[in-house]
């Protein structure tokens, strides 16, 4: 009941676009309009000028690109249609990108413009024909003072973060481009923050605009649970590595993950998988029977991992769950407190983790305004951390092992061992035994650390002059990939019945199968890097000398 966020037929076509674009997000994933959509697109597509305030992360590219799509009469006119302006170089391509794929069935013709790339390339598609143009608002002005854009046929313009815009110095290019659209166009802004420097451009230049911002429901925040909750910023493009490390440092029972889309729960389902833990998707389409299904594998320690979107997990039952991972940010804040609602129930102890890039703090702190409570964002674990963390495993696995029962069976084997082997020797090979078979020492990639978010700003600039992130590169692949099967001598395995399995399942050929090290209790086979994937995902479905062992990527490098 509590997962009753909205009504049963709040989908994007009770919003009334048209079926090019819904289908175009159908095959996105999206699975329902995120509140400022839901309030956005309506106003829009009747032809209003609007003011929203709403930052990155909330869904609001679309909530202004699909209107602007709706309204769209392609390939009727060479100049233009709408103009997008925006902050950044980074943002040029991002909402370009968004603009693209929305409109993919309508065949628009999308052109970011920015400072930094060769403006040739620009002249000619421009020359071409557009529907749509993004762009940074210097080399906007540029391009109209060289008259190779013309602004006439404009009937949306978009002013998108535009607090960021004025910040960047932005404000009189932004005057000058407005003078030369057309008076009866429709003008859009949006802007995570309103200092009133942004009231007097939406006062000048927007037509009784209609005003939104994002949802102040606080009733959700009266049932928060009491669940410890962290955060962890990310670099861009390592989000699936990091999810892997905070499993790794916080080793959960059953957690569940939570994802935007129904691609990315698919993307990140096969890439869990991929590392050797075993998760599965629930999706909006599951029937209840496979839904049940799911949970009796969670209960049966089957499964350690669900990786779900908002809509899937409404109404499940999940008492067992002890820890919600957010791989991104809901788009709305109340979101997050029903995701968060999934552990600390009954009592019980509960973590909510959330994996976010520096460029969606605003929304972590819509959060925390929401909840009333602070979630600093820290540095990932480090492979030094994660260490020490298995370390640390170790000791508590060795401590209750020590105040357990049934040891003494045992005795006569350490009594033959101490005949000639020093008692402290046996001990610490036994650590190492067992620090082996519980995984050891793999996935130790290290994940660049991200710059601080207070240098927003200041990174964004350096975008848009062409100057890239500092960042470490990651060291680069070797073309062999290890492979760690948990399954060694004692199970009787044999070499052969792992080029047998390998070739058998995942089609390589025998030779293409190398070193293979089998030890008492896991053994290791490298295979070519690109086919490390298939093989992992091969032999996960298949059962070796009868039994279904644990296979992942082995990163540790000899
Ligand atoms: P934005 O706030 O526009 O930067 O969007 C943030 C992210 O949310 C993007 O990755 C979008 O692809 C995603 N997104 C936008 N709308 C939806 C939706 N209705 N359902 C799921 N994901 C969405």
């Amino acid at each position: 009941m509590d997962d009753d966020l909205v009504g049963a037929d709040a989908g994007f076509s009770a919003l009334g676009l048209r079926p090019e674009l819904l289908r175009a997000l159908s095959d996105l994933g999206y699975e329902e309009p995120t509140p400022i959509q839901r309030e956005a697109i309506p106003p829009l597509l009747s032809g209003g000028d609007l003011v929203g305030q709403a930052a990155t992360g909330t869904g609001k590219t679309a909530a202004f690109a699909l209107p602007l799509l709706h309204g769209l009469s392609s390939g009727t006119s060479n100049d233009p249609g709408a103009l997008v302006l925006v902050p950044t170089r980074e943002l040029a391509e991002q909402v370009s990108q968004a603009v693209h794929r929305y409109g993919r069935e309508l065949n628009v013709r999308v052109l970011p413009v920015y400072g930094g790339q060769p403006i040739q390339r620009q002249l000619r598609v421009l020359e071409r024909g557009v529907d749509v143009v993004v762009g940074t608002p210097g080399r906007v002005l540029d391009h109209i003072e060289r008259g190779t854009l013309r602004l006439d046929t404009i009937s949306t313009v978009v002013l998108d973060e535009a607090d960021e815009m004025l910040d960047m110095g932005f404000a009189e290019d932004i005057e000058a481009i407005l003078a030369e659209t057309p008076k009866e166009r429709q003008t859009v802004l949006f802007s995570a923050t309103m200092p009133p420097r942004i009231d007097a451009i939406a006062r000048r230049h927007l037509r009784d605009p209609m005003r939104i911002r994002m949802g102040r429901d606080t009733a959700a925040a009266d049932r928060l649970p009491k669940v410890r909750q962290s955060a962890y910023l990310v670099p861009r493009g390592h989000r699936m590595a990091a999810l892997a490390r905070v499993l790794d440092v916080e080793t959960p029972t059953a957690a569940i993950v939570f994802c935007r889309t129904r691609e990315e729960v698919d993307s990140v389902t096969e890439g869990l998988n991929g590392r050797g833990y075993r998760a599965e998707a629930l999706h909006g389409g599951l029937s209840q029977d496979q839904r049940d299904r799911v949970m009796g594998r969670l209960r049966g320690g089957n499964t350690e991992l669900l990786v779900a979107t908002d809509v899937a997990a409404r109404g499940l039952d999940v008492d067992l769950l002890t820890h919600v991972i957010n791989y991104n940010l809901p788009t709305a804040p109340e979101a997050y407190v029903h995701r968060i609602g999934r552990v600390g129930r009954a009592g019980r102890e509960g973590a909510a983790i959330t994996l976010v890039e520096p460029r969606e703090q605003r929304l972590l702190q819509a959060v925390e305004r929401l909840t009333g409570q602070k979630v600093k964002p820290e540095q990932l674990p480090t492979v030094t951390d994660l260490r020490a963390r298995r370390m640390e495993l170790l000791l508590e696995t060795m401590r209750e092992a020590v105040g357990a029962e049934g040891l003494d069976r045992f005795r006569s084997v350490l009594a033959s061992l101490t005949d000639d082997l020093d008692l402290e020797q046996i001990a610490l090979a036994g650590l190492k035994l067992l620090h082996e078979n519980s995984g050891g020492d793999v996935d130790e990639t290290e994940i660049p650390l991200v710059e601080a978010p207070r240098e927003r700003h200041r990174e964004s600039r350096d975008r848009e002059h062409g100057r890239g992130p500092r960042n470490q590169t990651s060291r680069p692949g070797q073309g062999v990939a290890r492979v760690f099967v948990g399954l060694g001598r004692r199970a009787g395995l044999r070499p052969q019945d792992l080029v047998g399995a390998i070739a058998g399942e995942a089609g390589l050929q025998g030779r293409d199968v190398g070193a293979i090290q089998i030890t008492d209790r896991f053994s290791l086979v490298e295979v070519p890097e690109s086919a490390a994937d298939r093989v992992i995902k091969a032999l996960q479905n298949t059962a070796i000398r009868g039994r279904r062992p644990t296979v992942r990527r082995e990163r540790f490098q000899r």
